[in-house]
């Protein structure tokens, strides 16, 4: 399958780690948009969150373990977003599920 993130989690394509797992992968992303942006993703391919399922929302739950954690040891202390885009309309461009993490400053764009 021709996928960028899969690529990133098998090692195809070289990444800058921050985290990894048996489970899932965290990594900087290449064009950030605050001091600190990382992407989460399961190291399966789920396409979206349309695609999270009974069968594999545990990979995406365990997701959710390891982000405190890695936003601490990032120095996150004062807070983070998580962003998560979901198809055409909120602008996914990867489609391999991928939870943005952003931090580092006062996030002030804030559409809710
Ligand atoms: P989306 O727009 O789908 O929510 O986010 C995709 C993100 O992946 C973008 O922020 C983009 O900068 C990042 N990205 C795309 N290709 C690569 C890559 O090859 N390596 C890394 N580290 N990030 C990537
Ligand atoms: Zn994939």
């Amino acid at each position: 399958m021709d996928c960028i993130f899969c690529k990133i989690a098998n090692g195809e394509i070289p990444s800058k780690k921050v985290y990894e797992d048996d489970k899932c992968l965290a990594f900087y992303d290449l064009n950030p948009q605050a001091p600190v942006h990382v992407l989460f993703i399961p190291k399966q391919h789920i396409c979206c969150v349309n695609k999270i399922t009974e069968d594999n929302a545990d990979a995406v739950a365990h997701i959710f373990t390891v982000i405190p954690k890695v936003a601490k040891e990032l120095g996150l202390e004062n807070g983070y977003r998580i962003i998560n885009n979901c198809g055409k309309d909120a602008g996914q461009t990867v489609m391999h599920l991928h939870f943005h993490l952003l931090g580092g400053k006062t996030l002030g764009e804030k559409i809710i």
